[in-house]
């Protein structure tokens, strides 16, 4: 697997055709793939943070979210020269469900975005079975919101709390989720509901 470090944090140097090839291969073996978006910010946060450090070292794909990266890149060695935009990974992964008929659960965002964004996603996507979704305020335990998204028999989970919270959220929690794949996706709940 080809890494590249800035400032201690890895970054894989992939595209978004490695990512879309790479989903039916982890469905077929059953094992969890972790789609981790990494910019500037969560770069300096992981610097601190050893929770979100850990996330971002176990997950299988830490993509360049944007031109920061790149740039930063560009001070070591160069490696990482394509951005891929967490929304744009979110659309490849939704249209990947759609063809082969997978589920989601919506994890995060205030309660009307994540409903309107699960109503907009069904709509545009007809094979999606959007299995459920629990918004990022919830007050519920841990266990509770874990037993819930586990409940759904979701294929995928995408996860929108913010930075850190959603890395440190899917960190602590994903040893005991079902779902095969899990994104951060961060504000992209906001966007699929407008
Ligand atoms: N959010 C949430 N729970 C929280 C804090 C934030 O569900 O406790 C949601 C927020 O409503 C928004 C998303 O997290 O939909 C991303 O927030 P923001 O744009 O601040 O994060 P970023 O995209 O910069 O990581």
């Amino acid at each position: 697997k080809k890494v590249e470090y800035i400032l201690n944090t890895p970054v894989d140097y992939l595209t978004m055709t490695d990512i879309k090839q790479d989903l039916s291969w982890y469905f077929d073996h059953h094992q969890k793939m972790v789609l981790a978006s990494i910019n500037p910010q969560i770069i300096l946060i992981s610097e601190k943070n050893k929770c979100v450090k850990s996330f971002i070292e176990h997950a299988t794909h830490r993509f360049a979210d944007g031109i920061g990266i790149v740039k930063m890149s560009q001070w070591t060695n160069g490696r990482i020269k394509e951005r891929v935009a967490g929304i744009d990974v979110m659309a490849s992964v939704l249209e990947f469900c759609h063809e082969n008929k997978k589920s989601i659960f919506l994890y995060g965002a205030k309660p009307k975005v994540v409903a309107q964004a699960a109503r907009n996603i069904q709509k545009d996507y007809s094979n999606i079975r959007v299995s459920g979704w629990l918004d990022g305020y919830d007050k519920k335990s841990s266990g509770e919101i874990i037993d819930i998204i586990n409940q759904h028999h979701a294929d995928v989970l995408f996860v929108a709390l913010g930075s850190p919270k959603q890395e440190e959220w899917l960190q602590r929690y994903m040893p005991q989720l079902n779902p095969t794949i899990f994104q951060t996706v961060g504000g992209s709940f906001d966007v699929y509901s407008g």
